[in-house]
């Protein structure tokens, strides 16, 4: 092997997503190690964690009282620190596997929601040093999310990047390593599953949970017709009757249910093309708008945004992994990491 190569496989670097849905960690040697979600299950009584990640999503909506499931990020700002703290601490662990502590230098790089305060970046910071971290840098996720889907970010020309996540979608365009418009709003994912628990409540009194929510949207949702019409069962509690209920849905009244969230994005995107300059503007009718993010993932978004900007819109190969691909870019790249790195 040669020493670059023994070099790597050696390496404890790490490059971490920290998403309000979904936690990513990625290394040279391995890849993608973590990838789970940003849920921490509590035992409010022991203050004891009973569970993080996958396994404490399915507890989600199914704890009883003394136990509570807690999404620690919000709104792609950090709501709950100390829980926070925690989860990047148990991911970190979990990816670094028992050869934590054997070597000294530890650089961890995490991709951070573009609004985020001094105050939780300096928490953020000192989780990952706590967690064993040498040397922890803070990166934007959008510019991330902008070099793991493979746009040219370092040249003199414009790139537009569309990050659907859970709490936010944020909307940047990026030209010479530099972020030259940027905007996050409070809409995506999440606010799609509650429209989906809104519309079911109003129109046949039934309750369900943010669980059932999200898998109707992953199935159903939509954000332009589609070819064929779809169709689901679902269960949830009859608000009047007060017992379980079963009924059929179809592809065509999730969309509506799901019009104003998907509105507040395509206007979002309109807003960041009127205030792009003409140049950057001019390559992003060439390239194209980029759509990363799982919420990127929704049936018929990139027809949607393309009818309404009349741009090619085009979805990244991975959407819900490209910020960690861009931020492990960044573990081979120094000379990129200083120049893009958040103080
Ligand atoms: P974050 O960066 O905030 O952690 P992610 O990029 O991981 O968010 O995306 C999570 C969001 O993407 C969730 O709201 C999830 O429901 C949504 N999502 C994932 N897959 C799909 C899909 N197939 N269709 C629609 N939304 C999806
Ligand atoms: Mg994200």
């Amino acid at each position: 092997m040669p020493l670059a190569g023994i070099l790597r496989y050696f390496s404890k670097d790490l490059a971490i997503d920290l998403g309000t849905a979904n936690t990513l960690v990625f290394t040279q040697n391995h890849g993608i190690v973590v990838r789970e979600p940003s849920v921490v299950v509590i035992n409010k009584l022991t203050n004891k964690i009973e569970a993080v990640g996958s396994e404490a999503k399915e507890m989600l909506g199914r704890t009883p009282g003394n136990i509570e499931s807690i999404r620690p990020m919000k709104d792609g700002v950090i709501a709950d620190f100390a829980v926070t703290e925690r989860m990047l601490e148990y991911f970190i662990k979990k990816a670094h596997g028992k050869r934590m502590g054997m070597i000294t230098r530890t650089r961890i790089v995490i991709g951070v929601p573009s609004e985020i305060t001094q105050v939780e970046k300096r928490a953020v910071k000192d989780s990952a040093q706590r967690a064993g971290a040498s040397e922890v840098f803070l990166v934007e996720q959008a510019m991330m999310a902008a070099i793991g889907a493979g746009l040219p970010i370092t040249e003199p020309s414009g790139n537009m990047i569309v990050d659907i996540g859970g709490g936010t979608t944020d909307v940047a365009v990026i030209s010479l390593a530099g972020t030259v418009y940027s905007r996050s709003v409070r809409v995506a994912g999440n606010e799609m599953d509650q429209a989906v628990i809104q519309h079911l409540k109003r129109k046949y009194n039934l309750l369900i949970g943010e669980r059932t929510a999200e898998q109707i949207k992953w199935e159903l949702g939509s954000a332009y017709p589609l070819k064929e019409e779809l169709r689901m069962e679902i269960k949830g509690r009859d608000l009047v009757e007060g017992v379980p209920k079963t009924l059929t849905i179809t592809d065509h009244e999730i969309r509506e249910a799901l019009a104003e969230p998907v509105s507040t994005i395509v206007e979002a995107v309109r807003q960041a093309l009127e205030r792009t300059p003409p140049e950057l503007s001019a390559d992003i009718m060439d390239k194209g708008i980029v759509l990363s993010g799982g919420g990127a993932l929704l049936k018929g978004l990139d027809e949607r945004l393309r009818d309404a900007t009349g741009l090619p819109v085009v979805q990244a190969e991975d959407p819900l992994a490209s910020v960690v691909l861009g931020t492990g870019k960044m573990l081979e790249d120094m000379e990129l990491l200083r120049k893009v790195s958040i103080q």
